[in-house]
């Protein structure tokens, strides 16, 4: 941990450093460095919260790897889910190196690129899982994963050091509804061949017994139709395409006809069923259709199960969606599991629901099965350990009590050694014993609008301390000798009434102690104008402490006429 680490250290040696996506959901940036050439696994997004004022979604920063651009041998997306392949259209023009997807995943990708000249030039190269791709020095084979989105990869990355296994998102569903189960005859292989290291998904790993499978979730599924007179929506996530397949079909056998909100949801299944998936389901029918659909033929599959305020599901809720309107006797069901930090936004959404008598089914009231996670539970990462026999285990993608519990289970299944990283940590692999090194500068990134800054930025830290103490903008006018040439004007945001005649005599306090600093600075015989406006700061800050027991922001403009 004491050795710092420069350039023509990773010149020689296998290394692994995690820049996001360790100790925190989403972001996932992984890299891999073997004798000075690099590969990125995953380049993903994560959601912002209410710590990121008007900022949706948060980027990885791959500043530390800038440098070494020319030695970035290719970018490999693991699968389709935003966590992992969100960021690729706002990062790649940085980095500018080809990336390698499933045909699936290369897909969501073009689609998103679209709408990102900047990556116009950005070259895709499907891959196969019974090709190997040889980005010299690292071989990297590929292994097929059941996940809850089509052809999800785990990669398997060779060196002259050793080989490591790199899981991405997987799950042991035996009978998944899309795609095969795991390849175990092919980690088995690998197995046999020697693993120095299982560097994989942690999210599940504090959770007994297995995640269970997608074809429960299509009987829960009609379970919950069965029956039912009104209309139903089901939210889920827009990637979650093995979900859409279920609920069409639950759909089907009950004859009401499929109906999605939601261009996320427009943009995937078109994804998939140009690459073969969906085929065997009923058309959609559209949005403009729905009014004259009777309730009880109607099911609509919604975007927005993670609370997010500007999609279809939020907007119904509020009441705010032209030409569907739910009510008594219709039923929402949340196909999906909340992503920590989005609790509170989901649960608004439920309450609107409820509100306007809807009623609202989840995982923990359904009494059946109406999601399973993609994620592996203990026995699921137990039998991938057996197969595997790895000397060391690293865990990522999950928070730190995640990433813990699979270091624990790590232990208790006997496996060597184990590393839990942070963001940042540089993890030489090879030659020698596997050993925590460095750790080197890392973060996120806040996308606004306009512009991607720095999640350390002082327009980020600005807006949110205006958001919990509001502010105080003054304008004090001097005259040669010191004296007031006006009244200071001031303007408080997010503190006072200023309808409010009471509260605005307020205002008549904070001239008061105004004129009072400056009387002392004068007597002081003090002009220098950038004491006195700190001093009005300090005084005018400290009065509305005392008044409102917390810090407003102040700023003072001083000028002299
Ligand atoms: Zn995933
Ligand atoms: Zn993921």
């Amino acid at each position: 941990m004491n050795k710092k680490v420069g350039f023509s250290d990773f010149a020689k040696g296998f290394y692994f450093v995690p820049l996001g996506g360790s100790e925190q959901f989403g972001v996932n940036f992984n890299l891999y460095c073997c004798d000075g050439k690099w590969v990125i696994m995953d380049c993903g997004i994560g959601f912002a919260d209410e710590r990121f004022p008007n900022v949706d979604i948060l980027l990885p920063d791959p500043e530390f790897i800038e440098p070494y651009k020319n030695d970035i041998a290719g970018m490999v997306i693991t699968h389709a889910h935003e966590d992992h392949v969100g960021a690729v259209p706002y990062l790649w023009p940085r980095l500018k190196c080809p990336i390698y997807a499933t045909k699936f995943t290369a897909a969501v990708l073009r689609s998103k690129f679209h709408d990102f000249p900047n990556c116009k030039d950005a070259q895709i190269i499907e891959i196969d899982c019974d090709e190997v791709l040889d980005l010299h020095p690292f071989k990297i084979h590929f292994v097929h994963v059941a996940h809850s989105i089509p052809q999800a990869v785990s990669c398997v990355i060779e060196t002259s050091y050793g080989r490591v296994v790199h899981s991405g998102d997987w799950n042991l569903d035996p009978t998944p509804v899309l795609g095969q189960p795991s390849d175990e005859a092919r980690f088995r292989a690998f197995g046999d061949q020697g693993i120095l290291a299982y560097i994989g998904d942690s999210t599940n790993a504090p959770i007994p017994g297995r995640a269970g499978s997608e074809t429960q979730v299509l009987e829960g599924l009609e379970t919950v139709l069965d029956g039912h007179e009104g209309r139903v929506l089901v939210t889920i996530f827009a990637s979650n395409v093995s979900r859409i397949q279920s609920i069409c079909r639950a759909a089907e056998k009950v004859g009401r006809s499929v109906c999605l909100l939601g261009r996320s949801l427009h943009r995937m299944t078109s994804n998939a069923r140009a690459c073969g998936y969906l085929d065997d389901i009923q058309e959609f029918v559209s949005e403009a259709q729905l009014p004259s659909l009777p309730a009880d033929k109607t099911l609509i599959i919604a975007t927005g199960s993670q609370g997010e305020a500007r999609a279809a599901l939020a907007r119904i809720a509020r009441g705010d969606w032209k030409g569907l309107k739910l009510g008594r006797s219709d039923v929402a069901v949340f196909s999906s599991k909340a992503i920590p930090g989005n609790e509170k936004d989901i649960n608004n959404v439920k309450n609107n629901l409820s509100a306007s008598g809807v009623r609202v089914i989840d995982p923990s009231n359904a009494g059946c099965r109406v999601h399973i996670s993609g994620h592996p539970y203990r026995d699921e990462i137990r039998d991938m350990y057996e197969w595997l026999r790895p000397q060391l285990v690293v865990p990522v993608h999950g928070e730190h009590l995640m990433l813990e519990a699979q270091a624990e289970l790590a232990h208790e299944c006997g496996v060597e050694q184990t590393i839990i990283p942070h963001n940042g940590s540089v993890i030489r692999l090879g030659p020698g014993v596997p050993e925590l090194i460095d750790h080197v500068e890392t973060g996120v990134l806040a996308v606004e609008p306009q512009r991607i800054i720095k999640s350390n930025h002082a327009a980020i830290s600005d807006r949110r301390k205006l958001q919990y103490s509001g502010a105080a903008h003054i304008t004090v006018v001097l005259k040669g000798d010191g004296c007031l040439r006006y009244d200071p004007q001031m303007t408080l945001i997010g503190l006072i009434d200023p309808h409010s005649v009471e509260e605005a005599e307020l205002l008549e306090d904070l001239q008061q102690e105004i004129e009072d600093t400056l009387l002392d600075l004068r007597d002081d015989g003090i002009d220098d104008d950038v004491r006195i406006e700190e001093d009005i700061r300090v005084a005018c800050r400290r009065f509305l402490n005392n008044i409102f027991g917390f810090k407003p922001k102040v700023s003072i403009h001083l000028l002299r006429v």
